[in-house]
C-alpha cells in the first residue's frame, strides 16, 4: 500500500475502524433478541421519545442474565440513590455498569436490576455481569439499554461489533 495513502486513512480514522472489525466480533449481551429500540433517531413500539438513542435496547423480563460483549475490566457500576421506585431513580439510566475492553472502548449496560461482578473485576467474553431491570427511564416496558462507547464519550451504533 501507498504510505501516503496508509497516512490520510490513519488520519481519518478508516485503519483504525478496519482493525477493530478484525478483532473478535462482541457477544450479544443478552440470550434472546427482542429489539426495542435501535441506535439512532428510529423510533420503535413502545416509545414516545424521538431524541437520538446513543444504544440498542433490547426487551427482556427483569431479572434476565447480562453477558459482558467481550473481555475487559469493570470500570464503574454506578447505582442512582433513592429507593427503586423512587421519582429521582427513574430518571436517565438507572443503575448501570461500564466494561472497558482491551480495544479501550467500553460498553454499557443500563437499567439493570443488579450486579454480579465488582468494580476492577476482569471479566470475560459471555460472562454474566448482572441482571437486566427497569431502573431509570425505562417508558414502561423493562429493557436492557447497551451501549458501545469511546472513552471520550462518543457512541457507536453497537450493530457494527455484536455478532448476533
Ligand atoms: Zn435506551
Amino acid at each position: 500500500m501507498d504510505w501516503k495513502l496508509l497516512g490520510i486513512l490513519a488520519a481519518t480514522g478508516i485503519i483504525i475502524d478496519a482493525q477493530r472489525r478484525k478483532a473478535r466480533p462482541y457477544h450479544p449481551p443478552v440470550g434472546t433478541i427482542r429489539i426495542l429500540r435501535e441506535y439512532g433517531g428510529t423510533r420503535r413500539r413502545g416509545d414516545s421519545d424521538d431524541r437520538f438513542h446513543s444504544a440498542i435496547d433490547f426487551e427482556l423480563p427483569i431479572g434476565t442474565n447480562v453477558y459482558a460483549a467481550a473481555d475487559g475490566i469493570v470500570l464503574s457500576i454506578t447505582i442512582p440513590t433513592g429507593t427503586y421506585r423512587s421519582r429521582g431513580a427513574r430518571k436517565g439510566y438507572g443503575r448501570f455498569i461500564d466494561v472497558q475492553h482491551d480495544d479501550g472502548l467500553i460498553t454499557r449496560y443500563a437499567h439493570m436490576n443488579d450486579f454480579s461482578v465488582g468494580v476492577g473485576e476482569r471479566v470475560g467474553r459471555g460472562q454474566v455481569i448482572g441482571h437486566s431491570g427497569e431502573t431509570g427511564h425505562v417508558s414502561r416496558r423493562p429493557r436492557l439499554h447497551f451501549e458501545v462507547r469511546e472513552p471520550n464519550g462518543t457512541t457507536h451504533d453497537p450493530r457494527k461489533f455484536i455478532r448476533w
